[in-house]
């Protein structure tokens, strides 16, 4: 009888911990900090640059259909303030959400203090698992940048592209190196794209070739051929049928990655910020969708490993400060008219608008320049605005002609808004987005927090409301790691400088 007793006792007491042990992805576990389980396998962590909750909903308002990213059903609020603003830039944000500490504005992977940090990457490598940093932007940015450099300055490209080409981690992506030769320092120590091939990369910058790889051949440098502005991939709405797209690079990475001891990879979206700040709506959006399509390919991986896979998609800050809904269009919403845009802000400006500029060197031209508007953004000059919705009103006319006046004022050059854009074309954005009933407010980033969803093994830890600094934490629980700020060691932290 005694040991009927003990053995039901026992029984329940196994049962008690199993709940708490062995479910850890429970609803009744799903307040907790850390993960306790077994070490996860595989973990992607997906940033979007500029994007929270207006970007996330845009798109999905764009597409008509949800997107992958706002389906995962465990959400949390992430406050991003930096430790010495309130609204943060993408290098303090990187540094939190990479190493678990906030720091100052600019500062990449060090504290507050310019103490070298170890981020989840590096711990990852640690542990023996694989590692891939991908991103649209170039891969010296200070997203990126926050897993792998230790520089309290993130304009330093070269010395953080040095530290890039010199790393360990198994698979870089995306975009190339925004000063490969050095011209912004005083003494380079050479090409960056040669370093790196001489620290055992390989460099491919064609789909044929990246397919080509074989798994376990190798650090791999991957980046698509054709860079545009800041050594980017191009927008994803001017990209070209040989122009690799994010999801391709996040695929090609699961692939080449893959191995028994998992791997950690952080794919970054990065120019859906660029976007915002330029207040272009389309484009945001679609850079957004294609965030979304790199999350489908890890979520295609996640199902055929579902007990060994965690997927954790989020954003650094909100850029811009996006609007749904427009005082002119009321309680109403017209995001079909969006289709209309057929170029980015960044192409038009300076490819279209330049050729204009060099073919009709007066400004009083301006009857020659609609027919552009129309062609790149279906935007209307005659008709009625009441019966067909692209019709400009009689207020959004005289708005684009002055900001026309203002950017071909200056034969050589423009008036550029917030030192960076030509008023015409953010012009032209602005009533575009008007129309469709968005807004913005800023060409900066904004203090609004994000969103940030999860999916997999170890989903759970990240409901609820937490810092951006409280996620590195969470990963490196999930990977089996003590939740705490790891530095480098000095020998480690000086050879990094
Ligand atoms: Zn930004």
């Amino acid at each position: 009888m005694g040991k009927y007793f003990s053995f039901r006792s026992l029984s329940v007491v196994c049962l008690i911990l199993a709940f708490f042990i062995i479910t850890p992805d429970s609803g009744f576990a799903a307040s907790r900090e850390y993960y306790a389980g077994k070490p996860v396998k595989y973990v992607f962590l997906f940033i979007g640059d500029g994007m929270a909750l207006p970007q996330r909903m845009a798109a999905a308002q764009f597409t008509g259909r949800q997107l992958l990213i706002n389906k995962f059903k465990v959400q949390g609020i992430t406050r991003t303030r930096a430790n010495n603003r309130f609204i943060t830039g993408s290098a303090a944000a990187a540094t939190a959400l990479a190493n678990g500490v906030k720091t100052n504005i600019n500062y990449v992977g060090v504290d507050p203090a310019g103490r070298a940090l170890k981020s989840v990457a590096l711990l990852a490598k640690e542990k023996g698992r694989k590692v891939g940093i991908v991103t649209s932007v170039s891969i010296d940015h200070a997203t990126p940048a926050g897993f792998y450099a230790h520089i309290p300055n993130r304009r330093e490209y070269y010395r953080i592209g040095w530290e890039m080409a010199h790393s360990n981690l198994d698979y870089f992506a995306g975009g190339g190196f925004k000063d490969p030769d050095g011209r912004e320092i005083k003494n380079p120590h050479g090409n960056l794209y040669k370093i790196a091939a001489e620290n055992g990369f390989k460099l491919v910058d064609t789909r044929q070739a990246l397919e080509k790889l074989k798994p376990g051949s190798g650090k791999v440098f991957a980046y698509n051929n054709f860079l545009t502005e800041e050594a980017a991939m191009p927008y994803s709405i001017d990209k070209k049928k040989t122009d690799i797209s994010l999801a391709e690079f996040t695929r090609q990475g699961i692939r080449l990655l893959d191995n028994p001891e998992g791997f950690f990879m952080m794919v970054e979206g990065g120019k859906i910020d660029w976007a915002c700040h330029a207040n272009d709506g389309v484009v945001a959006i679609r850079e957004t969708i294609a965030f979304d399509n790199a999350v489908r390919a890890a979520y295609k991986f996640a199902e055929k490993h579902p007990k060994d896979t965690l997927i954790i998609v989020t954003g650094d800050h909100e850029t811009g400060g996006m609007s749904l809904g427009f005082a002119g269009t009321h309680y109403d919403t017209f995001f079909n008219l969006l289709q209309n845009q057929k170029i980015s802000f960044k192409k038009f400006t300076d490819k279209v608008l330049q050729q204009y500029r060099k073919d009709h060197p007066a400004a009083a031209d301006y009857a020659k320049f609609k027919p552009i508007i129309t062609r790149y953004f279906g935007l209307k000059f005659t008709g009625d605005p009441k019966l067909d919705r692209m019709v400009l009103t009689a207020d959004q006319q005289l708005d684009l002609k002055a900001a026309y006046d203002r950017a071909l004022k200056d034969k050589n050059g423009t008036v550029l808004l917030d030192g960076k854009y030509d008023p015409v074309t953010v012009e032209i954005t602005h009533i575009l987005n008007n129309k469709a009933g968005m807004a913005w407010t800023s060409y900066s980033h904004t203090g609004v927090p994000v969103l940030t969803t999860a999916y997999g093994v170890g989903a759970g830890i990240f409901a609820g409301a937490y810092e951006n600094s409280d996620i590195a934490k969470k990963i490196m629980s999930v990977m089996g790691v003590k939740p705490e700020v790891h530095y480098m060691n000095r020998k480690a932290a000086a050879a990094a400088q």
